[in-house]
């Protein structure tokens, strides 16, 4: 049985754009690609540690039949064949590290995982325009499973927190 999944693949360092479409052809391993959004730019989100420039996301939909651990294990080891080192991970304020490639599952089917390791949907996900701008391009009237709101409606609601 396969699962939708969307990912979202990130890049801020080296040849970004052919970082993210070389990710997106190994996605392959992990099922099939059935969509994409384009690229979009934006400037970094949260605190840099490494003053790295602006991220080049793209959102991408997975049909797979990889269960979520698996599919985290492949995108994983996709990360670290294109060279990312820095997990940005450690003790004391969370600083964001450069990456040649960053690939986060956003969502699996409407699954709602927390394993410590792998925490679906995103959290952080509401509360980032360059990850619902690319997802509200081709994923409009997908539903949050636990709040039960479209990417659009998380997209407009994140818009009006913004002009305040
Ligand atoms: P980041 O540096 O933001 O890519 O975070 C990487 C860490 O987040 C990894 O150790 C993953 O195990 C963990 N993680 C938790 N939930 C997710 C998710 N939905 N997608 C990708 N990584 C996740």
């Amino acid at each position: 049985m396969s699962v939708k999944a969307v990912l979202m693949t990130g890049s801020n360092m080296g040849d970004r754009e052919g970082n993210l479409s070389a990710a997106l052809s190994m996605l392959d391993e992990a099922g099939r690609v059935t969509a994409c959004s384009g690229v979009y730019e934006s400037e970094p989100w949260g605190e840099m540690g490494d003053g790295g420039g602006n991220f080049m996301n793209q959102a991408v939909v997975l049909e797979t039949g990889l269960a979520p651990e698996e599919l985290l294990d492949v995108t994983q080891d996709i990360e670290r064949r294109l060279g990312r080192t820095v997990k940005g991970e450690g003790r004391g304020p969370r600083v964001y590290a450069s990456r040649m490639i960053d690939i986060d599952i956003l969502f699996y089917g409407d699954m709602v995982v927390d394993t410590g390791r792998l925490v679906v949907p995103h959290p952080l996900m509401g509360a980032r325009e360059f990850v619902l701008m690319p997802l509200a391009e081709i994923l409009p009237g997908m539903r949050h499973p636990v709040t039960g709101k479209t990417v659009a409606e998380m997209l407009s609601e994140l818009k009006d927190k913004c002009r305040v």
